[in-house]
């Protein structure tokens, strides 16, 4: 079959002014596997999906994608090169419908117009978004604008899709089918999944591994298992909760 791919982060530094947000991080993100990223507030998760997606350039250090540094890409080009994200707020085109959205950010990506309609209407289905497929953004119920930024993100065939609280302001019901889904993107799209998301019992039962960032410092990283376990972890984030 295909190589897999790898995203990579080595040694990666940024800072803002006087404030570390990151300090020597290497992580490691596999095509196919879904990484759970956690941490306390303010521990970098943000910043370091930011740095993996060209939004913020490292301080020191780099981003490597199959073995190329691509730390000077911006957003643009790490997304036609395979690494896409959702936001934690939306950014839709609030006037456009959730279908146009999808095809305009394929054709953004060097997709030609029918190739991403029918990528986007792929998506959408497979997402249970259909009904909302001809529905303008702006008319769209909070969750549904969430699922939408995934779906966007996905009709782009990446090979990493990075999620920022993907979850977040979902009800227990919404954030379970989410997750499920979620859980369900590597064997349906073969990409790898970076998973920010505060709820512990949530994170343990999407992902293959687990980084934990803590200040700005990798604490742990590891299956569930050995970061539930893990000593620092339990003191540093564990025990906050
Ligand atoms: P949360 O769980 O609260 O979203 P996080 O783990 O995502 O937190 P970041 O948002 O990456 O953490 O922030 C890491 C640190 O960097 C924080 O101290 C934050 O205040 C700071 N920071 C982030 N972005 C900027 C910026 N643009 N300018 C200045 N400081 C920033």
């Amino acid at each position: 079959g295909k190589t897999q791919q790898v995203l990579e982060a080595h040694n990666v530094h940024v800072a803002f002014g006087g404030i570390h947000a990151l300090s020597g991080v290497d992580m490691r993100l596999d095509q196919g596997t879904v990484l759970g990223l956690i941490g306390p507030n303010g521990a970098g998760k943000t910043t370091m999906v930011n740095v993996l997606s060209g939004f913020q350039k490292p301080t020191r250090g780099s981003v490597v994608l199959n073995g190329q540094d691509v730390s000077a890409l911006g957003p643009q080009r790490l997304a036609r090169a395979g690494v896409g994200r959702s936001f934690q707020a939306a950014r839709l085109f609030r006037d456009m419908t959730v279908e146009q959205n999808l095809t305009v950010a394929g054709i953004g990506t060097g997709r030609g117009g029918r190739a991403a309609a029918r990528a986007a209407a792929e998506v959408l289905d497979w997402m249970g978004l259909t009904r909302v497929a001809e529905k303008r953004c702006d008319a769209l119920s909070y969750g549904d604008e969430r699922r939408v930024s995934i779906a966007r993100a996905l009709a782009l065939h990446p090979a990493f899709v990075l999620l920022d609280e993907p979850a977040s302001g979902m009800n227990d019901a919404e954030c379970d089918a989410l997750m499920h889904t979620i859980a369900h993107i590597p064997e349906r799209f073969g990409c790898g999944v970076l998973l920010i998301e505060h709820n512990m019992k949530v994170i343990m039962g999407v992902c293959q591994r687990i980084h934990v960032l803590d200040g700005g410092r990798s604490l742990a990283e590891g299956t569930p298992g050995e970061v539930q376990n893990d000593p620092d972890v339990r003191r540093a984030y564990l025990g906050k909760k």
